[in-house]
């Protein structure tokens, strides 16, 4: 028999497997075996199982399987070749997600030692501590070598003398794991609504997409499906997009199973605490997975149910190679595991609500907030019309609802938008942005050392002359928008000196303990404002906060990015989430564009509205998730003339490709002119890619990122 085997070696041109020689059924699909390599031993996995070709000669034998046991279940298997295929990567490259650390053989099964009396010969004992270790073991089962040792302090010479004499002999286990009976479980109480949404997704084998308003009590459905997956022998997954945010969420889980059967994996754990959890699960010592997109990976040997919060959200996407999706790569392997795959929202992705519209998606609806809690009244302030003076950009309501939230002992969130890293230039007249004839999408406002204006197309690298009237409708009001969020602790240091406030931001929270002390303080009471940027304050569930509010809607929307217009939504819908959980609050958007669709549907809670316009408009203009996109990056020396390169060669190849390709060539927005990208985007985009030299060129399929 031959199999495919993917070894460790790092060297290149082997890095989608070898073919061996093993003796029939001496090895299986994820057996780790060792086999010669250039006159060395390495370590690698099997992939595949191949009849014996003919004529074949110079194929070497494994030297050894390294365990009875799998190293990966073979859904992993399949999950792996699926995302080397799709995201273009090799198959090294995709394993490296799946195991935690560099040696695979250290993820094996710890053996432990274990001795017992031999019941033989009690004579040719000497000495005190070997007469310990026989009282000791006097009358018990076997015992495991570090335990023996820890209890007697005897030395390995010790057991090993003893052992020779025959007094005690000597059996290899694996570690044991707990007993699988189901954990304790503490049902949640759904209300009849949460109920027959749980029903129907327990019903359904296609993925489910449950969209459900801010505090509808997603979370507890989420809770009973994961109940009936561990009450029928299955473990399950449990996705979260910030594992900052999730202690709230750890906790309500703690609650629901045994808390040692719960396993928490993300990115900030040690090398070694992360080979002990996914030990723990390959054991089948866990139930329940929480954690960031990685711990998709976790191998559940028996996986029933994978969950995915907020599946909106962008850091399900990895932005390093493999630069896998995890809602894409979720999909696919709970196909290959016959997992139940359940994703959750209040502002559905575009791409999950194109599929749940075709029919792919299974879609469920929690309309209601729990108890029936009214949405908070949102109350939209148009920037055009204030005149700030010093206090840029706080409007005189904002200012005044601060206030009375102050004196009335209440508490208020702040959401600054992405500090301001792009400007756009926007017409206060008419509200349009200068946009670019080249993509569509809004020029970026730069100023060259002349101390004059230019607008360039970050997706294309057209460059033009800032204009001094708007070209829509020829108005002089034209204002760079996306500067002058950093000095807002100040201004409002300065008109509210006795209040507390607290900054949550990349920059003040460098631990996941900055952020626990901080909502610690806002719970009890012991600050007044929060302060924060979108990716830290979203999804907070504080019950005094009665007001919500985001400075300047538009900065995002001076990004050069197709996804801009769904970012502020969904920006927005969560901002209406975060206040008036318990009683009644009030949400204000600061805005130069009330009546952009983003804004003033998130305003009236019209989401569906909102996903519905927006889908037309990508269909319309050929953007995801109509089309397909791929994003060809490279940087360094050179960076320019390659992607320049490539793109000239992708356009020639291009003029036999069915259907409409866009092919654009740029330095990217933030590379500081070292980087460049390709972008490629239209029908089948990606088959263009077998024909293109990509020589040092990063390929990202789906770009999530592509300014
Ligand atoms: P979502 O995840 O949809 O934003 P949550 O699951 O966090 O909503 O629920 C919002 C609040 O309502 C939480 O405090 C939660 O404990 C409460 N809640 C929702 N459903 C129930 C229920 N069936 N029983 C008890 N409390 C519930
Ligand atoms: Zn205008």
């Amino acid at each position: 028999m031959e199999c495919t085997v993917l070894t460790a070696s790092k060297s290149s041109g082997i890095s989608n497997g070898l073919t061996y020689e093993a003796p029939e059924g001496s090895v299986g699909i994820g057996s780790p075996v060792l086999v010669p390599l250039r006159k060395k031993m390495t370590e690698g996995i099997v992939l595949a199982l191949n009849e014996k070709r003919e004529n074949t000669f110079d194929v070497k034998a494994i030297k050894q399987a390294l365990s009875a046991n799998p190293l990966l279940p073979s859904f992993h298997i399949q999950t792996l070749r699926w995302m080397a295929e799709k995201y273009m990567c090799t198959l090294r490259q995709a394993i490296a997600i799946f195991l935690p650390s560099l040696s695979w053989k250290d993820l094996l099964p710890k053996e432990q030692k274990t001795y017992r009396l031999s019941g033989k010969k009690i004579e040719g004992i000497k000495g005190k501590k070997q007469r310990t270790v026989c009282d000791y073991l006097l009358g018990k089962d076997a015992v495991e070598a570090s335990a023996l040792r820890e209890e007697t302090g005897c030395s390995l010479a010790t057991l090993r003398s003893l052992l020779e004499k025959g007094v005690l002999t000597e059996e290899t286990s694996t570690k044991s794991s707990l007993p699988s009976s189901p954990a304790n479980i503490t049902w949640p109480t759904l209300t009849d609504v949460q109920q027959s949404v749980a029903s129907s997704i327990a019903k359904e084998d296609r993925p489910s997409l449950l969209f459900g308003i801010t505090s509808s009590g997603k979370t507890e459905v989420y809770a009973q499906m994961i109940a009936e997956a561990v009450t029928s022998g299955k473990s399950a997954i449990l996705l979260v997009p910030e594992i900052l945010l999730t202690e709230h969420c750890i906790h309500r889980f703690q609650a629901l199973l045994s808390p040692e059967r719960i396993q928490v994996v993300h990115s900030r754990l040690t090398p070694s605490a992360r080979k002990a959890a996914w030990r723990a699960c390959r054991a089948g010592e866990v139930d329940l997975v929480i954690g960031s997109r990685s711990a998709l990976f976790s191998p559940l040997e028996n996986l029933g149910l994978v969950v995915i919060d907020e599946e909106h959200e962008w850091t399900y996407k990895n932005e390093q190679t493999p630069r896998y999706h995890a809602r894409e790569t979720a999909e696919a392997l709970c196909r290959f595991a016959g997992a139940k795959l359940l994703l959750g929202t209040a502002t559905p992705s575009l791409e999950s609500w194109q599929r749940a519209k075709g029919g792919v998606y299974h879609l469920v609806r929690l309309p209601d907030r729990y108890k029936g809690h009214a949405l908070p009244a949102v109350r939209v302030v148009d920037l055009a019309d204030v005149t700030f003076g010093k206090s840029y950009p706080f409007s005189p309501p904002l200012f005044e609802a601060i206030e009375q939230r102050l004196k009335m002992g209440e508490q208020s969130i702040l959401f600054l938008n992405r500090r301001g890293l792009a400007s756009a230039l926007l017409c206060l007249e008419c509200r349009r942005r200068v946009v670019s004839p080249d993509s569509q999408l809004p020029f970026t406002v730069h100023r060259g050392i002349d101390g004059r204006s230019r607008l360039i197309d970050h997706t294309t690298n057209l460059t033009v002359e800032a204009p001094k009237y708007c070209p829509h409708c020829g108005s002089a009001s034209l204002r760079e928008v996306g500067a002058g969020t950093v000095r807002i602790e100040d201004i409002l240091l300065e008109r509210f000196p006795q209040a507390r406030i607290l900054r949550a931001d990349k920059d003040t929270l460098t631990h996941p303990e900055h952020m626990r002390l901080l909502l610690q303080k806002m719970r009890q009471g012991q600050a007044d404002i929060l302060l924060g940027t979108q990716s830290v304050v979203k999804g907070l569930d504080l019950p005094h906060v009665t007001l919500a509010a985001v400075l300047i809607a538009d900065i995002g929307l001076s990004l050069p990015h197709f996804r801009a217009g769904e970012r502020i939504f969904q920006l927005l819908t969560q901002l209406t989430g975060r206040s008036g959980r318990a009683q009644p609050g009030e949400v204000i958007i600061q805005t130069f564009r009330p009546q952009a669709p983003e804004v003033r549907l998130a305003a009236e809670h019209k989401t569906e509205e909102y996903l519905d316009t927006e889908l037309k408009l990508r269909v319309h203009a050929g953007y995801p998730p109509a089309t397909e996109m791929v994003r060809l990056l490279t940087r360094g020396t050179g960076a320019a003339h390659r992607a320049q390169a490539v793109a000239t060669d992708a356009r020639e190849r291009a003029r036999t490709h069915t259907g409409e390709l866009h092919i654009s060539c740029a330095p990217t927005l933030f590379g500081g002119g070292k980087v460049w990208h390709v972008l490629l985007r239209g029908n089948d985009s990606r088959s263009l890619l077998a024909h293109l030299s990509l020589e040092d060129m990063i390929v990202d399929i789906d770009p999530v990122e592509c300014v």
